[in-house]
């Protein structure tokens, strides 16, 4: 009885706690929607850990989890190729340096704002954790739009903005790499500003560099691959796998290209993708070639895809790709694609399994409703931590000056997959639901960081 009690007691004084912090961050981000969200999806999961563990309570280990160690904005004004002058706005949030150096990607997109950064730097806490490297959280960017803008204006730009961001890195201290609009010409433009104004070259100071001048074979592929791996590991335990599944991918960037590329390369048919403008359906299957081309090397709009295939459809609405019937859905375009109405027609149309590439591509909402239906959900904080995965992976070879192989980085990918999968499988059963990854995650990636930041004292 009395340790029936004791169970109760420490529940409660859980909920209250989780309750109370939850207040807190509310009350001090009210206008903070995307930070908001990410930081109820986290502390739904964690009722369960402060139960079990009250010296997490006493060191304010969730006050402390979510307030950034510090935040940088700054100006960053450019010119034109016609001489006007535009000035956009700059960020680096460097959310948490318990675990090694603040690591995470860099934004240029129109939306880009405090709250969007501060969601993105908060996730990359739990992810960076569950990678198992020794690495910080951290996300920058800026309200830049690269779209339409000329080779020059973009170098221009990058400059500008790492002009400033230059005082706040290092190869010890803040390791950003490649997001949204920031692919390796950009990583590029910046890692040659930051050189020319430390006088050197700091082989470390950003990942995702072109494997040509310091950056690691495997980089550009590690997030969609690492996402199918993760989802391939969760299929084969429920008797499913990736052979002769219909699959959707959402986007056709970065991410999208190297989960379709995977997903195919393991037999699936995927028979959509898409763009911020409108999506392609192919029912013969996306022919991948012809994507590449088109958005990587010619920077087109995903509709041409048609004049080449023109047994293809193109419908110009973005959100409607989830209309389409699918075994398997792995959104990898933005944040809050799939809201609660996509994910009923999704389970409606015999969705088996979830995989997020982007970003907390799903809402709250959406993610019970998966849930609830027994869909098997891979979240992103794990499914997509293959790229900074193998992001640690070029610190480590920039640290040793020597470049490992296309295989070796893929193999090392699939293990970290693999031990990512096992560890948020093993939390979510530990804590009693078994199968619910995104609880998994959320409490595996927490209890890393949290002991690291009792170890290290109240600060
Ligand atoms: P990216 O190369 O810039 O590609 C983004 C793609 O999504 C583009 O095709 C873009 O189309 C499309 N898109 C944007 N908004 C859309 C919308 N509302 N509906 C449909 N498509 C839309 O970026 P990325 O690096 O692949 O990143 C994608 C996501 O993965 C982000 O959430 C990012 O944070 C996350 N992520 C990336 C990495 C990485 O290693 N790159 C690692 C972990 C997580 P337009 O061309 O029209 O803009």
């Amino acid at each position: 009885m009395t340790n029936m009690n004791t169970i109760q007691e420490n529940r409660k004084r859980a909920n209250d706690y989780v309750h109370e912090v939850y207040e807190l961050v509310r009350k001090r981000n009210p206008d903070e929607k995307e930070f908001l969200q990410a930081t109820r999806e986290i502390f739904d999961s964690l009722r369960p850990v402060f139960a079990k563990h009250p010296e997490y309570i006493r060191n304010g280990i969730l006050e402390r989890i979510t307030e950034p160690e510090r935040i940088i904005s700054f100006r960053v004004a450019w010119e034109d190729d016609k001489g006007k002058v535009h000035v956009n706005r700059g960020f680096r949030v460097q959310f948490n340096s318990d675990l090694g150096p603040y690591k995470g990607g860099i934004r240029f997109h129109p939306s880009v704002n405090s709250s969007i950064m501060k969601f993105l730097a908060f996730e990359q806490i739990f992810k960076n954790a569950l990678t198992g490297q020794p690495i910080g959280a951290g996300k920058g960017g800026s309200d830049f739009d690269p779209k339409g803008k000329s080779e020059r204006e973009i170098m221009r730009f990058t400059q500008s903005f790492m002009t400033e961001l230059s005082k706040h890195i290092g190869p010890d201290i803040d390791v950003p790499a490649g997001d949204i609009g920031v692919g390796k010409r950009e990583i590029g433009y910046m890692f040659g500003q930051y050189n020319r104004l430390k006088g050197g070259y700091e082989a470390g100071v950003f990942t995702g560099k072109d494997p040509n001048h310091g950056g690691s074979l495997g980089r550009k592929e590690a997030t969609g691959y690492g996402t199918v791996y993760f989802v391939e590991e969760m299929l084969n335990e429920h008797n499913l796998s990736f052979k002769d599944s219909t699959v959707i991918v959402s986007g056709s960037g970065n991410v999208s290209t190297y989960a379709i590329e995977k997903a195919q390369q393991l037999g699936a048919k995927v028979v959509a993708c898409s763009d911020s403008s409108g999506y392609i359906y192919d029912k013969n299957g996306i022919d991948l070639n012809t994507v590449k081309r088109l958005k990587e090397v010619e920077q087109k709009r995903i509709w041409e895809y048609t004049k080449e295939h023109p047994e293809a459809e193109y419908y110009d609405n973005c959100s409607d790709i989830w209309s389409i019937p699918c075994d398997i859905a792995l959104p990898c375009a933005t944040q809050n694609e799939i809201d609660e109405m996509a994910a009923h027609i999704l389970i409606a149309n015999g969705l088996k399994a979830l995989g997020e590439g982007a970003n907390m591509p799903c809402t709250i909402e959406a993610i019970d409703i998966f849930l609830e239906n027994g869909v098997l959900f891979a979240p992103a904080k794990a499914a997509n931590a293959g790229g900074v995965a193998v992001s640690a992976m070029e610190m480590s070879q920039n640290s040793m000056r020597l470049g490992w192989t296309s295989e070796e980085v893929d193999e090392r990918l699939k293990t970290v997959m693999s031990n990512i999968y096992e560890s948020c499988k093993s939390a979510a059963e530990q804590y009693g639901e078994p199968d619910n990854l995104v609880m998994g995650a959320n409490i595996a990636g927490f209890l890393k960081v949290a002991d690291a930041m009792v170890a290290h004292g109240i600060r």
